[in-house]
């Protein structure tokens, strides 16, 4: 079995259910008393959301490749960013390493084609709703057609991830706030929503709503355990970039 390399912290609430998820996939797997073989650099949020919301780029991609070339020399053989919006630098953070990254987008667009769907809603932070390096990986490697919510709605999104779910707090009144934006996306064509930010799958459910929701948390772990048992190497271990 590989040694998967967490890089998390962003914030501790996905991460814990990354661990959650990563070791009952493997004891699903191989029953008996096994668990996954593990890593984890968990950085100080507070210390990641000021760089974000202040534009400090830069910074936040030393901070990211630090952590991964310490999850490295811990001796990991491949590495999971464990959030959507720090895929912005997963570039970079794949250039200053051995060993090879698992993209989140990757694990994600490869079960929406699986599914057979190809327009798709997108939740997630500002960064990762707004920018190309998310969007146009999934479109541009992927095929798919994404759509985000109207401007009013992105930002409803965004502060609801930072204001409550990074701190563990589920505020029914948000889960409303959510079906309802997802209800819109599917007005608009959607034929699936990904959960494109690792907190968003603390609020909302399968059950909550009508169409397919793509967790990206459940299935970057997914694809990290597959890679880890080996079943998986020629599709997903492939290095980003
Ligand atoms: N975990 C979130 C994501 O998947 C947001 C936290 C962060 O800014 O990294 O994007």
């Amino acid at each position: 079995m590989k040694t998967i390399g967490l890089l998390g912290g962003m914030s501790w609430e996905s991460s814990s259910e990354y661990y959650r998820l990563i070791n009952q996939a493997v004891n699903r797997k191989l029953g008996g008393h096994h668990s996954a073989k593990s890593i984890m650099v968990s950085v100080d949020f507070e210390e990641v959301k000021h760089y974000q919301h202040h534009g400090e780029w830069d910074k936040a991609t030393g901070l990211m490749i630090e952590g991964a070339q310490q999850i490295e020399r811990g001796g990991a053989d491949f590495l999971l960013i464990c959030t959507n919006t720090m895929h912005k630098m997963a570039d970079d953070v794949q250039k200053a390493i051995g060993i090879p990254l698992i993209h989140i987008a990757d694990a994600t667009a490869r079960k929406i084609k699986e599914a057979g769907l190809t327009k798709i809603g997108l939740l997630g932070t500002a960064f990762t709703m707004e920018e190309e390096f998310y969007k146009g990986r999934l479109s541009s490697r992927h095929g798919l057609e994404v759509v985000v919510p109207e401007q009013d709605d992105c930002q409803l999104v965004h502060d609801i991830i930072y204001r409550e779910l990074c701190l563990g707090e589920i505020v029914p009144e948000s889960r409303r706030d959510y079906q309802r934006i997802i209800e819109k996306l599917v007005e608009k064509g959607c034929e699936g929503v990904i959960l494109g930010c690792t907190e968003i799958s603390l609020l909302i459910k399968q059950g909550d709503v009508a169409v397919p929701l793509f967790d990206t948390t459940s299935l970057h772990a997914e694809a990290a355990v597959a890679y880890a048992l080996e079943e998986d190497e020629a599709e997903i271990g492939r290095p980003c970039g």
